[in-house]
């Protein structure tokens, strides 16, 4: 077991991963350590819905990859941003999406499963894995931001808005008729010695690695 790296789940042949503060190697170095082969991700991620499908397509400028290959790693970067997979296991099909309220909101999961439809998956049978990510306790946003999710913001006794990006996602996936869920229910914020936090670190803040690969 590495010690960079925390096992958030397997499950039927699908295995999910992320990265502590620890790890500082290059991204391909995890291969050492797990059955995958090799790893992509966005060279950059612009909290957008572009989805794209790899190998068919390059990972330069996405916030999601959705793949067929085994033993190919996809991965997203995070740091208080939820990074959902969503993992077909009959036929094989995996995706990976980083979801800011920015991405959730122009429908990134949507546009994820949609290409999970396309291939031929069944989003029943599907896996959603929900990554560490900044619990709603330590997510507080602006009214132009709790506006558009009033289903997944709470006010505190001070009036503050909190945002559950997690449940923001599972609303969008159950309505996509996604309904098995794992979570890692881990926050990035509450643990300084594990994450890294861009609400809590600021701009110095590094970013974590998500992913996830097949067998
Ligand atoms: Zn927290």
């Amino acid at each position: 077991m590495m010690k960079d790296a925390i096992k958030i789940a397997e499950i039927e042949g699908g295995v999910f991963y992320t990265s502590t503060r620890n790890f500082k190697s290059a991204p391909s170095d995890i291969l050492n350590e797990t059955e995958a082969k090799k790893i992509v991700f966005p060279e950059k991620q612009i909290h957008s819905s572009v989805v794209v499908v790899y190998p068919e397509e390059n990972c330069f400028e996405c916030d999601g990859i959705i793949t067929e290959s085994i033993e190919t790693a996809i991965a997203v970067r995070t740091a208080d941003c939820l990074p959902v997979s969503v993992y077909e296991p009959n036929r094989k099909i995996l995706g990976i999406f980083h979801c800011g309220w920015r991405g959730l909101h122009s429908g990134i999961l949507q546009k994820g499963i949609d290409l999970l439809r396309e291939k031929g998956g069944d989003p029943k049978k599907s896996y959603c894995v929900f990554y560490p990510h900044i619990c709603p306790d330590c997510y507080v946003v602006k009214e132009d931001v709790g506006d558009l999710f009033p289903d997944c913001v709470k006010k505190d006794s001070g009036g503050v808005l909190h945002l559950d990006l997690c449940l923001c996602a599972e609303v969008i996936l159950r309505k996509l008729s996604i309904t098995k869920f794992i979570h890692s229910r881990l926050c990035t914020f509450h643990n300084p010695g594990i994450f890294h936090s861009y609400r809590r670190d600021g701009e110095k803040a590094g970013r974590m690695l998500s992913w996830s690969f097949m067998k």
